[in-house]
């Protein structure tokens, strides 16, 4: 088993390996050596169809076929990428061109065409307006060779087996190449997709989100609110303002860094207490604002308790000193009739009822 994985691996890397140069793609030069590997087989398996019929004219063409295939996969490992690009297209144009006029119609050899077409385009090489013109070129010539190789009597008569036969061959060849071309271009697109995907939703969360706390900022806030009181399926929402009691005293006792870890810290506790029931956001400097869908007044002031209890059993620890913490909320119930500026009114004048009135309490 560890034989054939071998064999496999070395296989790959055989087929995978670029040319030396850079600034040339390696995945066209790799579909590119897929294409023509996989006509030497084409052009191999299908020798061995016209055995009954062989003739000199035959073994002279599948021998030129193979040469011509064999050497585009040996030069893909030394040409440039678009020498070999050319090559392989020329080729498999001058193939099919021969094999529909000795052969006939029937063979399906146009179909190898539709893998250059979807080459063409897949593609990162060359101008657009080149590969329309060549697209078109492409589709005139099939239909030539349709009408050239439709007139001329088939030289080889096809019997029922061997129809059905290359029928299946000239399918699977068919699908095989343009699956690879396609899954081999397609993936670079497919993981450039998910990244631009989530850098988007990452620049989505820097935009709605405080940078030091890692709460919703005030943008996203107002945002929120809308949303909230438009969707029409709150019964009650509350809405509180609740402010750091004395931070201007810490910042001055403490320094502005410690501050900020004060600021980060109660955030947090925030977050843990009540992230499950509310919507929480940096209002401002030092003031947050709590907005509780489907909570009415009674029920947020008993989780805001909750918070002011988390609260008070915090300390703060800067160098040899400790320190505690509180603050002051406002409550209050949104009333659809009075609309939101009054709601944020009413909480914004109670939280400063609270700090005139001495401060850590929660005002409803
Ligand atoms: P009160 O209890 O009345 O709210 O008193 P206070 O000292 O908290 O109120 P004041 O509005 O006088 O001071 C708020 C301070 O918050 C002033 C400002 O420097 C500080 N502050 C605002 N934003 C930040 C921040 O991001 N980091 C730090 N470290 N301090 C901040
Ligand atoms: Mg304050
Ligand atoms: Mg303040």
């Amino acid at each position: 088993m560890s034989h054939i994985i071998g064999l496999f691996h070395k296989i790959s890397n055989f087929i995978t390996k670029d040319t030396s140069s850079e600034n040339e793609s390696p995945k066209l030069l790799v579909v590119t050596r897929i294409i023509a590997l996989s006509m030497l087989a084409y052009v191999t398996i299908s020798f061995f169809f016209y055995i009954n019929i062989i003739n000199t004219f035959i073994i002279v063409f599948s021998l030129i076929s193979f040469m011509t295939f064999l050497a585009i996969v040996i030069f893909s490992y030394r040409a440039k990428t678009s020498t070999i690009v050319y090559a392989l297209n020329i080729s498999i144009l001058l193939w099919a061109a021969s094999v529909l006029s000795y052969f006939g119609w029937n063979s399906g050899a146009q179909q190898f065409i539709t893998v250059l077409l979807v080459l063409c385009f897949f593609s990162s090489y060359g101008k657009y307006k080149l590969k329309i013109y060549y697209a078109i070129a492409l589709g005139i010539f099939r239909i030539y060779l349709y009408f050239v190789s439709h007139n001329t009597p088939s030289a080889a008569a096809y019997d029922d087996r061997l129809s059905y036969i290359l029928q299946i061959i000239n399918t699977a060849a068919i699908f095989w190449c343009i699956s690879v071309i396609a899954y081999i271009f397609g993936k670079e697109s497919r993981s450039l997709e998910y990244k631009l995907v989530t850098y988007n939703s990452k620049l989505e969360d820097q935009a709605n989100t405080d940078a030091l706390t890692e709460l919703y900022n005030r943008r996203k806030a107002w945002e929120y609110l809308h949303e909230v009181i438009e969707s029409g399926k709150h019964d009650y929402i509350s809405i509180c303002i609740c402010d750091i009691d004395f931070f201007k005293k810490v910042n001055d006792s403490y320094g502005h860094d410690m501050g900020d870890v004060v600021l980060k810290q109660l955030a947090k506790t925030m977050k843990d207490t009540l992230e499950k029931y509310s919507f929480i956001a940096r209002w401002g400097g030092e003031e947050f604002l709590i907005v509780f869908p489907d909570q009415n007044g009674d029920e947020s002031f008993m989780l805001l308790s909750r918070l002011q209890d988390n609260i008070r059993a915090m300390q703060f620890t800067s160098g040899e000193k400790t320190f505690k913490v509180t603050m002051t909320f406002g409550l209050a119930e949104y009333d659809f009739n009075l609309g939101l500026d009054n709601a944020l009114k009413e909480a914004d004048e109670k939280l400063y009822m609270g700090k005139a009135n001495g401060r850590d309490q929660i005002v409803f």
